[in-house]
């Protein structure tokens, strides 16, 4: 039964990645699974757990026991859904290209610069309303690059300047 459910969330995950390798290990007359890319392992599953070995927002581990709801093949997407934030090249069952999810910033995000925690924010430009959210944003000025090369985030702590992407999986909890 196991046997089967990890089979089938590594096929999913291969289907939907075809630059990449499906690899079956077998040790101890069990089966695991790993996708490969080039050199890299980049994904392991075994009967215990899926393995992610790039950057994820959470530790990159899942064991099964943890995973209380979810078929394989929704358990496959959602590591498909990791290898697009990650910017692997990967599809839906559809064939259409994942896209990476939006970067949030949250209280949680952390600073690339200064590792203070909850300090990120988004810059306005432009003339901001009155209203504007502090919590959330600060204020950049109204000249814009004319190259669109503006930062998008900054930090309040140490000014560190720069874009969503680059704090996409920096979280308290992680290096
Ligand atoms: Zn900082």
């Amino acid at each position: 039964m196991r046997q089967t459910s990890e089979e089938e969330v590594a096929q999913t995950i291969s289907r939907g990645f075809p630059e990449a390798v499906l690899r079956v290990v077998e040790a101890d007359k069990k089966k695991s699974y790993q996708i490969v890319l080039g050199s890299e392992i980049l994904v392991e599953i075994d009967d215990e757990k899926v393995k992610m070995n790039f950057p994820t927002m959470g530790s990159g581990t899942m064991h099964w026991r943890g995973i209380l709801e979810g078929t394989p093949e929704t358990v496959g997407e959602m590591i498909l859904r990791n290898l697009a934030n990650a910017g692997f090249k990967v599809f839906s069952r559809r064939g259409i290209p994942i896209k990476k999810a939006p970067v949030r910033i949250t209280t949680s995000t952390i600073c690339p610069s200064c590792k203070e925690r909850g300090t990120i924010k988004e810059i306005l430009y432009g003339l901001p309303d009155e209203q504007y959210d502090r919590e959330k944003y600060v204020i950049g000025g109204c000249c814009l690059d004319p190259e669109g090369n503006d930062p998008e985030i900054q930090c309040t702590s140490c000014e560190w300047q720069g874009d969503f992407e680059e704090v996409r999986f920096s979280r308290k909890g992680r290096e």
